[in-house]
């Protein structure tokens, strides 16, 4: 692959303003959950952050305990940044997380501001970065007041560490009260990443109308349902598939029959708009301006550009939608 910057890489995306604020993010930004650990081919990872960023993709997304091993997707990425890509940090909107596990003992996990703030020093050096653009705490933690979690984002902030917050899987009513402490701590919340799908809708019931109200953005992560909602598992299990080389989060037995004859009638009405099912997946959410960018992943360059063409028509019929709806109720 022919590892350059292209000159017109902004003629290929489209930006969207992320709630109330001065960012304004692409309609489809690259998750770096899958294919950038330890395990994976390091070429082909650099491919992928190439390929995305001649595309107009600006937003890079990663957290704490990405890989496998946890933590070897921020050392990939930074040692593709700091190899190929020295001079164009102010081009790229970078996120990391801390949330769920990383070390042992009391202090790797959860919410405290123990955790979070030594958390993004780690990540910082795995990253070689002085700042990320985004830090999201990764998911609600019951036990640790939401003040101090809240607390320790608008720290980290006021830090220069960090230059905006986000939260991540918080229901809408913990959403609204992390929203409220920390726009009241002079922080204001960015977005939030909920699981939002054809196949994920819990955040039509509430979270975004929180968000849109708020002005606060949304990036919705495994857009795809992690590669269900495309037509490659139709006619069995390819060797190259999710389900086949990691199996841990998509696995054999989410395939059911009942789940195959849904995906084959949403793939033959995606081929009557023009599309591929992919592409009717993602411009489906698209379709909501409260949405700011899905978050999709890759294990393929051709997948990133493929999945670009999404764009060229984000916009449903009402008899399109009711379709949509009856397939997937
Ligand atoms: P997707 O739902 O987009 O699934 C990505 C997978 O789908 C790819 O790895 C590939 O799988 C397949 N695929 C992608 N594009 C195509 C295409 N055009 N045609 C056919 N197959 C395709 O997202 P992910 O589940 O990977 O999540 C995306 C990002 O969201 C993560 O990297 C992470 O940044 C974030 N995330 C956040 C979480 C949170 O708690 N905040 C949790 C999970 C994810 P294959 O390997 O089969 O080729």
């Amino acid at each position: 692959m022919n590892q350059i910057i292209s000159t017109d890489r902004y003629h290929k995306m489209q930006y969207r303003r992320c709630g109330n604020s001065g960012l304004k993010l692409p309609l489809i930004s690259l998750g770096l959950w899958h294919n950038f650990g330890h395990v994976n081919v390091f070429e082909n990872s650099k491919n992928l952050i190439y390929t995305a960023f001649n595309n107009g993709i600006t937003h890079f997304d990663l957290a704490n305990n990405y890989g496998p091993p946890p933590g070897s997707a921020e050392e990939v990425f930074g040692k593709i940044l700091h190899e190929n890509f020295k001079g164009y940090r102010d081009e790229m909107i970078i996120s990391s997380k801390a949330g769920y596990t990383m070390w042992d003992g009391p202090y790797g996990d959860w919410g405290s501001k123990k955790y979070l703030v030594s958390s993004l020093d780690q990540s910082l050096k795995r990253m070689k970065l002085d700042y990320v653009d985004i830090f999201y705490h990764h998911r609600p933690d019951p036990e640790t007041p939401l003040e101090e979690t809240m607390g320790a984002l608008s720290l980290l902030v006021q830090q220069g560490k960090a230059l905006y917050v986000g939260i991540s899987n918080y229901q809408a009513e913990e959403a609204e009260k992390a929203i409220r402490i920390l726009k009241d701590n002079g922080t204001p919340c960015l977005i939030h990443q909920p699981k939002y799908s054809m196949f994920e809708r819990w955040v039509e019931n509430g979270l975004l109308d929180v968000l849109s109200q708020n002005g606060v953005g949304c990036i919705p992560f495994s857009p795809l349902a992690q590669g269900l909602l495309t037509d490659k598992y139709l006619h069995g299990i390819p060797s190259d598939s999710r389900v086949a080389t990691s199996g841990i989060f998509l696995k054999e037995s989410n395939i059911t029959p009942d789940k195959l004859a849904v995906i084959s009638r949403l793939n033959d009405l995606a081929q009557s708009r023009g599309q591929k099912l992919a592409h009717m997946a993602l411009s489906w959410i698209l379709k909501d301006n409260r949405i700011t960018t899905v978050l999709i992943g890759a294990s393929k360059p051709e997948q990133i550009t493929d999945s670009i063409k999404a764009l060229d028509n984000i916009v449903f019929s009402e008899a399109e939608l009711k379709l949509i709806d009856e397939i997937l109720a």
